[in-house]
């Protein structure tokens, strides 16, 4: 753990396990609710000092931290895919993700400005100026273990505020690594803490009831989100919420089904469908289905399954064999209601994946609403089609769900195009686009999928508060 500016051991453990071969990769010291009461102390007692240093300052930090990443890119890549399971060339576009939120915020941090408003009356001013919230908690989870913690602790930094920091238990060794970057570029003292912890639920409940904590920010499971939200509920504490997704991936018979079968296969299978902004329906109209269905079968079938660390492997394995089993009870069900297996449908445990979480990309058809798969979000390599007929109608199965994350749109049609993207209740719209992310662009959900955005302008704004001055002359 990083407190205060120290490297501290305890000799309360934790393993860490290879998902692809069961090796267990290291021991990471196990925290409770004491060493997380140290980080936020040394986070509260650094932050007047960290707020009242210059933009220029946390910039050049920032950038520094940037720098940093970008020389370790191949080495944290590595460790990437050896505790989390993403193939190394997925591994290293997050960290390339992940070190881009450093340098778009050591830019940003420079352009937090306030406004001159005119006032009704001449002889009154109104200014304003944005203050940091303060002490920051972050949360964040293993699927992106490196950019999820840039893409918290950046903007928190540019702000001003300073950070305690609770990665996954499953990917602690990512963390690590980003706080030998964060400790060699030279960030004073209790201004980024990291607290490693096997049981994370004590550790939640401190940040969201202490008193010295400004702000939440959470990524994970809505089921997890929507806790923190009540008990930080009391003292209406700051929050940003990015939480589970059920993306639509809609596909009109006026697009090329083939380009759009490509597409589709490249975002669900990503990260071995571990996304929250993964295709979980598919709506492929009546016209096309059958060239989209035979493309798309063929591209899941030569999809590569293994160890991430193999060259050629394109689909890694999953966290855990909780992850397995959930993914197997949809296909199940779904078959068991007459869905239409294309291909996959089983775990995988030969030819040396004996000892990870694999299961095979796999494409189901004739998907309905009475389908687990339908509803839940399945976090696992599951393509599920549904066929639709009237383009009216697929705009309001699309809205039929409580999430409100990504969504994506197939048309060549421009009207359509634009009907989609405002008709859409989700956050994020991709149209003809399979990757609507980046560090310039607004990230962020509606409904059960959170609250707040990240990345960009806006992902500045969710760590200060606006101060209004008014001036009587
Ligand atoms: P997933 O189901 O994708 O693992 P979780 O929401 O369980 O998502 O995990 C995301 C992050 O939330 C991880 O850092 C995990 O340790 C943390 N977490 C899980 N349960 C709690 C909890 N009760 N309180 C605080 N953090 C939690």
């Amino acid at each position: 753990m990083y407190i205060n500016g120290q490297w501290l051991s305890l000799e309360r453990t934790f393993p860490v396990y290879n998902p692809a071969t069961g090796e267990r990769l290291a021991e990471v010291v196990d925290g409770g609710v004491e060493q997380a009461e140290a980080a936020i102390q040394a986070a509260s007692a650094a932050f007047p000092a960290w707020a009242a240093t210059t933009a220029y300052q946390r910039s050049a930090l920032l950038y520094r931290a940037y720098e940093l990443m970008m020389q370790r890119q191949q080495e944290l890549a590595r460790t990437m895919t050896s505790e989390q399971g993403k193939p190394l060339r997925a591994a290293l576009n997050e960290v390339r993700y992940g070190a881009d939120f450093l340098l778009w915020f050591a830019e940003e941090a420079k352009r937090m400005y306030g406004e001159i408003i005119p006032s009704a009356r001449p002889d009154q001013r109104f200014l304003t100026q944005l203050m940091p919230v303060g002490v920051v908690a972050a949360i964040t989870p293993w699927n992106y273990p490196v950019s999820m913690i840039t893409r918290k602790l950046a903007p928190a930094l540019a702000a001003g505020c300073t950070v305690v920091l609770k990665p996954a238990e499953a990917t602690p060794l990512c963390a690590l690594a980003m706080m030998e970057i964060f400790a060699e570029a030279g960030f004073p003292p209790g201004v980024i803490n990291l607290v490693t912890a096997a049981d994370p639920a004590p550790i939640g409940e401190l940040f969201c009831t202490h008193p010295k904590v400004g702000k939440i920010t959470f990524t994970g499971s809505t089921a997890v989100g929507r806790k923190l939200a009540q008990m930080a509920a009391p003292q209406l504490k700051r929050m940003s919420l990015e939480l589970g997704g059920h993306a639509p991936f809609i596909v009109f018979d006026d697009a090329d089904p083939v380009h759009a079968a490509k597409g589709a296969t490249l975002v669900k299978f990503l990260n071995a469908g571990q996304a929250c902004i993964s295709p979980n329906r598919i709506y492929v109209q009546r016209g096309i289905a059958e060239p989209f269905l035979a493309a798309m079968t063929e591209r899941v079938g030569a999809l590569r399954v293994g160890d991430g660390m193999e060259q050629g492997v394109t689909v890694g394995p999953l966290v855990n064999e909780a992850a397995i089993d959930k993914v197997h009870r949809q296909v199940t069900d779904a078959l068991e209601k007459g869905a239409r297996l294309h291909v996959g449908g089983q775990r995988l445990r030969e030819g040396g994946l004996e000892r990870g979480h694999f299961y095979a990309p796999t494409l189901l058809s004739d998907v309905t609403p009475e389908m687990l798969i339908y509803r839940e979000e399945t976090f696992g390599p599951v393509a599920a089609v549904t066929v639709f007929d009237d383009p009216e109608q697929v705009l309001e199965l699309a809205n039929d769900t409580n999430y409100g994350l990504a969504s994506y749109v197939y048309t060549r049609d421009i009207a359509r195009a634009f009907r989609m993207f405002e008709g859409l209740r989700f956050g994020i719209v991709g149209i003809n686009d399979i990757n609507p992310t980046s560090a310039a662009a607004p990230f962020g959900g509606i409904k059960d999928s959170g609250m707040g955005r990240e990345g960009a302008r806006q992902g500045l704004l969710e760590y200060v508060e606006i101060k209004l001055g008014g001036f009587a002359i």
